[in-house]
C-alpha cells in the first residue's frame, strides 16, 4: 500500500512509497484511510528539525490528524464496518508516569509517551492502518471530511478545559475571551469559546483572506494589529501563534483574575525589555495565571468531538482550505497564504 514515510531528523527524506499492509500488532481494528490534515509538526518533521522513527526502523509514516472508514472492526464489538473514526495520537509511557498512570498521558511527567506520525509509532497517512479499538474515536457521521479537524480540536478543548480549572480556583465569571492567531488552532478556540457563551475577538495579522469572514461568522469580533491596542482586558485569552510579542503582550494585556493559556510553540521574538520581576509583578499583583497546555487525553478526545458535532457544518467546511492527493503531498506541506487546514486525500467518503 502507498505511504507518506520520513526518515526523522533527516530533512528531504519524505516520500511516497510502497509499503507492507498495516501489522495486526498494530490493534485489532483495520480502517481504510479517508484524509490527514498537515500541521506545523508535520512540517517540522519533513524538515528535519523534530520526529522519531519507530525502535529498529529508520523511516516514520508522517501524520497524525487522521480520519478513516473502519473495513474490519475486529472482536471488540464497539464498532462496526463503515464507521467513521479518527485515531487518538499519543500512547501512554511504559512506566507509567502516575499521569499516564490514570490515562492523563497529554500530562505526561517522564517524557517517554510515544505518538503517532511524531514519535515511535507509524502516523496515519498511509492508505490502510491500524489501531487499538479504545484509541479509535468513532465520530458523527454526518460530519464526513469534516472529522479530519477531532484531533485540532482536542488541543483546544484540553487548552479549555485547562482555563476553566485554573479560572475556577476562585469566584469567576469570565465575559470576554481573546485568541491570538487565526490558523486552525486559533479558529477553533474561537469556536469552542463561543459554544461556552463568551465574547470572543480574535487577533491575526491577516487583512484579507477567509479569516476575518470565518471569525465573524462564529459571532466573534475580528481584530488585526497588536493586543495592546484592543481597548480592553480579555477574561481569557488562548495564545495560539508561539510569536515572543505577541505572548508578552498578552501577559500585559490580560484582565485581574485572568488567565493565559499558552498553545502556540516557537521560539525568539524580539526583547522587548520586560524584566522578569516586573512580569512577575503584574501577574502577582493581579492574580493572573499563565498555564500552558499541549495534546489531549480521551476525556478531551470525546469533549471534542460533541464539539465538532454541535458545530455549523458550512463553517467548518471553510476550515478545509485545500485538499490534496497522496502524490501531491509536498504541495499539501508547502503554506499558501490564504491555506487554513490542508488535507491529504487518500481515498473518496
Ligand atoms: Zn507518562
Amino acid at each position: 500500500m502507498k505511504a507518506i514515510t520520513v526518515e526523522p531528523h533527516k530533512p528531504e527524506t519524505t516520500h511516497l512509497e510502497d509499503i507492507p499492509e498495516p501489522d495486526p500488532s498494530g490493534g485489532s481494528v483495520l480502517v481504510e484511510a479517508l484524509a490527514v490534515g498537515v500541521c506545523g509538526t508535520d512540517v517540522e518533521i519533513v524538515k528535519g528539525k523534530y520526529g522519531w522513527a519507530p525502535r529498529g526502523r529508520t523511516r516514520l509514516v508522517l501524520g497524525h490528524e487522521s480520519l478513516g472508514r473502519v473495513l474490519d472492526p475486529g472482536p471488540s464489538g464497539v464498532l462496526e464496518a463503515g464507521d467513521l473514526v479518527v485515531g487518538i495520537v499519543r500512547r501512554p509511557d511504559p512506566v507509567p508516569c502516575p499521569s499516564c498512570a490514570v490515562g492523563e498521558w497529554d500530562m505526561c511527567r517522564n517524557g517517554r509517551y510515544t505518538e503517532r506520525g511524531i514519535k515511535e509509532i507509524d502516523g496515519f497517512m498511509s492508505e490502510r492502518w491500524r489501531i487499538e479499538p479504545e484509541y479509535a474515536m468513532k465520530i458523527d457521521s454526518s460530519l464526513g471530511l469534516l472529522g479530519v479537524v477531532l484531533e485540532p480540536t482536542t488541543v483546544v478543548t484540553k487548552a479549555w478545559e485547562q482555563v476553566v480549572t485554573v479560572g475556577q480556583r476562585a469566584f469567576w465569571e469570565p465575559q470576554t475571551a481573546l485568541v491570538t492567531g487565526a490558523g486552525p488552532i486559533g479558529l477553533l478556540a474561537a469556536l469552542v469559546a463561543r459554544q461556552h457563551g463568551l465574547d470572543v475577538h480574535v487577533l491575526d495579522r491577516a487583512q484579507s483572506g477567509p479569516k476575518p469572514a470565518l471569525v465573524r461568522a462564529l459571532g466573534a469580533t475580528y481584530h488585526t494589529g497588536i493586543v495592546a491596542d484592543l481597548g480592553f482586558q480579555p477574561d481569557v485569552i488562548v495564545e495560539c501563534t508561539g510569536a515572543g510579542d505577541v505572548i508578552a503582550d498578552a501577559i500585559q494585556a490580560i484582565a485581574p483574575g485572568g488567565v493565559v493559556c499558552l498553545t502556540g510553540v516557537g521560539s525568539g521574538g524580539r526583547a522587548i525589555g520586560l524584566r522578569t520581576a516586573d512580569v512577575a509583578s503584574n501577574v502577582v499583583l493581579r492574580n493572573n495565571v499563565v498555564v500552558g497546555s499541549v495534546n489531549a487525553n480521551k476525556r478531551h478526545w470525546y469533549k471534542a468531538a460533541q464539539a465538532l458535532a454541535r458545530a455549523d457544518r458550512a463553517w467548518l467546511a471553510c476550515l478545509v482550505t485545500r485538499r490534496v492527493p497522496p502524490e501531491d503531498f509536498l504541495s499539501a506541506l508547502n503554506r499558501q497564504p490564504d491555506d487554513i487546514k490542508v488535507v491529504i486525500e487518500f481515498a473518496q467518503l
